[in-house]
């Protein structure tokens, strides 16, 4: 009869404890969840800005990228509407599409490697992340 009535209290003690563990814990979990779905929606406001009103690439991908192929870093251009990412060392053009870099060596076209006033040209756009542009 004792032990059973401790058995009851050890028990009762226990899903105390795991409650309080319970509340303590999703307490901490609510505080990080608002903070971070601060976060998330600031960036899916950003995200869904008008694809009509973005020019650039983010900065931050920009300097991550390089070419597939030498693994040299790429430059930032446009052609009229046409957007590239151009590598420093062998030419090749690999196109951005809808914002979208695709650094496929298969989509890539050739074309020259770009001269140095080219690149310093395109390196000082990196911070806003805007393109270099070339031709008209
Ligand atoms: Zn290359």
């Amino acid at each position: 009869m004792n032990r059973g009535l401790l058995g009851i209290l050890v028990g009762l003690g226990a899903a105390i404890g795991a409650m309080w563990a319970a509340k303590r814990f999703s307490g901490t979990n609510e505080d990080e969840t608002t903070s971070g779905a601060g976060a998330a929606a600031g960036a899916i406001t950003t995200a869904t800005e008008p694809v009509a009103h973005r020019e650039g690439l983010d900065p931050t991908l920009l300097e991550i990228l390089a070419c597939p192929d030498d693994k040299a870093p790429v430059i930032y251009q446009k052609e009229g509407q046409a957007e590239r990412l151009t590598c420093t060392k062998c030419g090749k053009r690999y196109p951005v599409r809808d914002g979208i870099p695709v650094m496929l060596i298969d989509e890539a076209t050739p074309g020259p490697v770009p001269s140095e006033a080219e690149i310093a040209a395109a390196r000082a756009l990196i911070p806003q992340g805007k393109p270099a542009r070339v031709g008209p």
